[in-house]
């Protein structure tokens, strides 16, 4: 039996717990008990935190029973979709974690074109479900994220020129709110909350599930395409200008990473710094040949595996570069355009990424993600071009101080061009102000929000919004 309640924090009894874990379908781990490490644990390997319970939720009566538990006994909350938030915020110290990752019913309508999934699905459990169909929703760049903090903090990938951010696709949510009601949020149902939960984060309750619009993407021309290093100032010009005239069905990001020693790399670029795009084009396969040409043109490259796939191959090909377990620090900004400015700090920085796995990544923030006015969701920088994410993955500890350092750098550098504020899904635990900063004008409307659905602000772990402004 679980000694969870004689642990460190605010005594609660056993017969307490006792009466919550008989309430719950899901299990209850508390310290004690068995699995309790593997449960405790979040994808990135620095976050170490201790909460003194986690229940794996199976439905939506056991979220009521879990957040009516922390409320009534003064514990903090903490919920946790896939796990995948840098800062760690799907786990706590000395309090509950509501762990929906058992929650993965999905049902696809396709004659609608929605598909309706829990809140403890990752983008993989989506895309093959609607794949099934011919369909997809628009997700990140890998299959194991969560599309439950992806979606409520805005949600960038693949698609996003094509068919907008992850929360542009929602219809509605199911809601369990600080007071253990479950509501559903839409357009035409609760709408300020509806607002909300489109980039604003956990900040309002549990989504339980979410509904999304599909679309019809099944085969993609996809892949990467690297450069030599000496060609990274031209590489990011180029790169600028080809997205500048793109059609909305071509997306790509840039990176500079270093090749991992594995196929499918060539043994000779093995362990080699380079730079280079990762595209992924939904038009037709007859066109795309011709829209992809002057990425391959370009350089030339040193390497390049683009081709036809099915759509979910691409959302799952780099999963084995981010494991879970990985010491994972961040730091990242919206820029409106990759200025000359912008380039030379990538230039300066980008090169010395300092071990396999880190990498600079910088996502396209245009086409049907522009066309959604900047206060229409919570979702405020509407308006950038990009956004920037140095990213620093490594197994061994002992590497932090050279990742930080050149995170810290190289973010420094590129800060002072940025557009303020940062994308709230990339960001570690950095302060309200640039919380506030990531919001910007919609800021005291999601404290308004806040206000009415979490007065006391019992959904705190997260980038948050104080239900009374700042
Ligand atoms: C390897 C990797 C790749 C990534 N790729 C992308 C990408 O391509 N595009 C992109 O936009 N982002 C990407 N991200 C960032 C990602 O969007 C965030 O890490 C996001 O928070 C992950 O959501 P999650 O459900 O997995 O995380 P969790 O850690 O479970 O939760 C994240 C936040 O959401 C809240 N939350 C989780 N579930 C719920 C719920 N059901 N109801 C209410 N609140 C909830 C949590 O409390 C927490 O504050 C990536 C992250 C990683 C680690």
């Amino acid at each position: 039996m679980a000694m969870a309640g004689t642990t460190l924090g605010k005594a609660i009894s056993e017969a307490t717990i006792e009466d919550f874990r008989a309430k719950l379908r899901g299990q209850l781990i508390g310290r004690a008990d068995d699995g309790y490490d593997a449960a405790r644990k979040v994808h990135n390997g620095m976050i170490d935190r201790h909460p003194r319970l986690i229940a794996r939720c199976v439905d939506v009566a056991d979220v009521i029973s879990a957040v009516n538990f922390a409320r009534e006994n003064g514990l903090t909350l903490a919920v946790r979709g896939g796990g995948h938030n840098v800062a760690g915020f799907g786990t706590c110290d000395d309090g509950l974690v509501v762990d929906l990752s058992p929650m993965k019913g999905i049902r696809v309508d396709p004659e609608r074109r929605t598909v309706r999934a829990e809140g403890g699905c990752t983008w993989g459990d989506v895309d093959h479900a609607t794949h099934a169909f011919g369909l997809a929703a628009p997700g990140g760049v890998i299959s194991t994220t969560g599309i439950a903090g992806l979606t409520l903090g805005g949600g960038i990938g693949h698609l996003t020129r094509k068919y907008g951010l992850s929360c542009d696709n929602l219809i509605s949510a199911d809601v369990v709110t600080a007071d253990g009601r479950l509501i559903t949020a839409s357009v035409d149902q609760n709408e300020d909350l509806f607002w909300g939960l489109r980039g604003g984060g956990g900040n309002f309750g549990v989504v339980t599930s979410f509904k999304f619009r599909v679309h019809p993407v099944s085969t993609v021309f996809a892949g990467p395409i690297l450069y030599p290093l000496e060609k990274s100032r031209d590489a990011l010009r180029f790169y600028r200008d080809y997205m500048a005239k793109a059609p909305d069905d071509m997306n790509a990001f840039f990176a500079f990473l270093i090749v991992p020693p594995g196929p499918p790399f060539p043994e000779h670029l093995h362990n080699k710094t380079l730079c280079g795009v990762v595209c992924c084009y939904t038009g037709s396969m007859d066109k795309a040949e011709e829209v992809v040409r002057p990425l391959r043109d370009f350089g030339p490259p040193v390497f390049e595996h683009v081709g036809p796939m099915p759509f979910p191959m691409l959302q799952s090909a780099f999963d084995p570069l981010v494991p879970p377990g990985l010491q994972n620090y961040w730091k990242a900004d919206f820029v409106k355009d990759l200025t000359d400015e912008v380039i030379e700090a990538h230039v300066k920085y980008g090169p010395d990424v300092p071990t396999v796995n880190t990498a600079l990544h910088i996502y396209p923030v245009s086409g049907a993600a522009h066309r959604v006015g900047r206060d229409e969701t919570a979702f405020s920088y509407r308006e950038a071009g990009f956004t920037h994410v140095i990213a620093a993955l490594y197994p061994d500890p002992a590497d932090t101080p050279k990742n930080k350092t050149w995170v810290q750098n190289y973010w420094s550098e590129l800060h002072r061009h940025s557009a303020g504020g940062a994308y709230v899904n990339f960001m570690m635990e950095e302060g309200e102000d640039r919380v506030a900063a990531s919001y910007r004008d919609n800021y005291e409307r999601l404290a308004r929000v806040k206000a009415k659905y979490d007065p006391t602000n019992l959904f705190h772990v997260n980038q948050n919004i104080k239900p009374n402004g700042r």
